[in-house]
C-alpha cells in the first residue's frame, strides 16, 4: 500500500511533536516551581549549588532571554537552583 508511508510519516511527525511539546510544559513548570532566591538562600544557606556545590551560575529568561523571570542554574552540573524577577528593566 503506497498510502502507508506517508501516513506513517505524519504520524511520527505528530507523535514527536507531542512528545516535545509534553517535554517542554513539563520543565517549564518544573522551572515556575522553582524556589525564589531568598527562599533558596533560606534553606541551603548558600546559593551554591545544591546538588555538586559549585558557585558559578548561568541565567536565562523563562520563557526567552528578555523574559524578566530569571532562572539561575549552576554552571558546572546544570542543576536549575532558583528564579528571581528582573526589575530594573536593563539589558
Ligand atoms: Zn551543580
Amino acid at each position: 500500500m503506497e498510502l502507508a508511508i506517508p501516513v506513517v510519516i505524519i504520524f511520527t511527525f505528530f507523535i514527536g511533536s507531542f512528545v516535545m511539546i509534553s517535554l517542554h510544559l513539563g520543565q517549564m513548570s518544573a522551572r515556575r516551581a522553582l524556589p525564589s532566591r531568598d527562599a533558596y538562600l533560606q534553606q541551603s544557606a548558600s546559593l551554591a549549588c545544591s546538588k555538586c556545590g559549585s558557585s558559578e551560575q548561568r541565567e536565562f529568561g523563562l520563557d526567552d532571554q528578555h523574559d524578566q523571570k530569571r532562572i539561575v542554574a549552576c554552571a558546572a552540573c546544570n542543576k536549575e537552583l532558583f528564579q528571581f524577577r528582573r526589575e530594573d528593566g536593563t539589558a
